[in-house]
């Protein structure tokens, strides 16, 4: 079966070769406090940087995933207030684990085919408001904030920091990392990886605020992690057999923009198959807010359960909707893992329905 599933996901049809390899190489049973260890977390994270375009002064941290980041970041690099914006799923829940941890945590949602201007937020923002936080894609139903926007936000907020969720579109997307603070994603998404990994990226902006907060005594303080990772170490006994495999993946990806440009061409593909087709429908009407990694399709709940039923004929797993949008929706993964046949074979199918 091809899964189709936005995380976890494809993963890519090395990985099956690099876990022989892990294991051969004897990497398994490496202490993280080995010289090893540091060896192969510094090559990772420098590769990462050098891949994704990640500025050279910006700090990279391993965590378990992104949901941890959402704690890490109200707990270590805010001390009041941050400002969410959300329309899913997963925006909503970053809001709630924010909120609990920060009482005076402000969170606003909009519309599916809404998007959030400038001026909306400068309304909405506080003197205690020290983050301002967006989910770039929201992969339950498949919306995005548009890149080119995030330099408007930076250019709006000097101050506060900005933090974005791209957990479904880092290493998809050629993200603009140097107009936000906090950028975070984990590995069963974009990176074509099995779940179980988590990424932090961090302005040297945001490594300042967290240097002030006393967050100590806990799993994941900041204040540790960065102590940590300047022996490129983490406080806890890290799965290098996934920091073994990120790093293969680095090693095998072409430049980000030129996944970028695949993942946006198969998205034009996959949204004028949609829009061609009779019994099916774009989710997300806005050219502004669909997402380009995350495919929402629409229908009646009979036609999606007849679409599920014909794609597993063929040997396609399509994405289930999502909390509100279980029932009637599918969603298509452009993840960049999915092989060009395998995309030929989806869109086959959607020109059909
Ligand atoms: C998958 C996903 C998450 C949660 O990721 P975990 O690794 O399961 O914590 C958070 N945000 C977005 C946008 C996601 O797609």
């Amino acid at each position: 079966m091809i899964t189709f599933f936005p995380g976890p996901s494809r993963v890519y049809p090395q990985v099956a070769q690099w876990l022989q390899e892990a294991y051969q190489e004897g990497i398994l049973s490496i202490s993280h406090r080995s010289q090893r260890f540091n060896e192969l977390s510094e090559k990772t994270i420098t590769l990462l940087k050098q891949k994704l375009n990640i500025p050279a002064d910006y700090c990279v941290l391993y965590t378990s995933s992104a949901t941890e980041n959402w704690e890490i970041i109200s707990q270590s690099f805010a001390q009041k207030q941050t400002l969410h914006y959300y329309n899913g799923s997963f925006g909503e829940r970053w809001y709630e684990y924010a909120k609990h941890i920060l009482p005076a945590t402000l969170g606003f949602s909009f519309g599916i085919q809404e998007t959030i201007a400038v001026e909306r937020i400068k309304q909405d923002i506080t003197t205690d408001t020290e983050i301002i936080c967006i989910t770039q894609n929201e992969t339950s139903n498949g919306t995005q904030w548009k890149l080119d926007k995030l330099q408007a936000l930076r250019q709006a907020f000097p101050q506060q920091l900005i933090a974005v969720d791209t957990t479904s579109s880092m290493a998809g997307l050629a993200l603009p990392f140097e107009t936000a603070d906090i950028w975070y994603a984990s590995v069963q998404k974009c990176f074509g990886l099995p779940a179980g990994l988590g990424l932090l990226v961090l302005s040297p902006k945001a490594v300042a605020h967290g240097l002030q907060k006393d967050d100590g005594g806990r799993y994941n303080s900041f204040k540790k992690m960065y102590s940590n990772i300047k022996k490129w170490q983490t406080n806890y006994t890290p799965s290098v057999l996934h920091i073994y495999l990120l790093y293969k993946v680095l090693e095998t990806m072409p430049t980000i923009q030129e996944v970028h440009q695949t993942v946006l061409s198969r998205a034009i593909a996959y949204k004028n198959a949609v829009q061609n087709a009779t019994s099916i429908q774009l989710l997300i009407q806005n050219e502004e807010a669909i997402s380009d990694t995350v495919i929402a399709v629409a229908a009646t709940p009979s036609v999606i359960e007849k679409c599920k039923k014909e794609a597993k004929e063929v040997g396609i797993l399509l994405g289930n909707g999502y909390g509100e949008w279980k029932e009637n929706t599918f969603r298509i993964a452009n993840f960049p893992a999915l092989q060009d046949d395998e995309v030929a074979l989806m869109l086959n199918l959607l020109k059909k329905w």
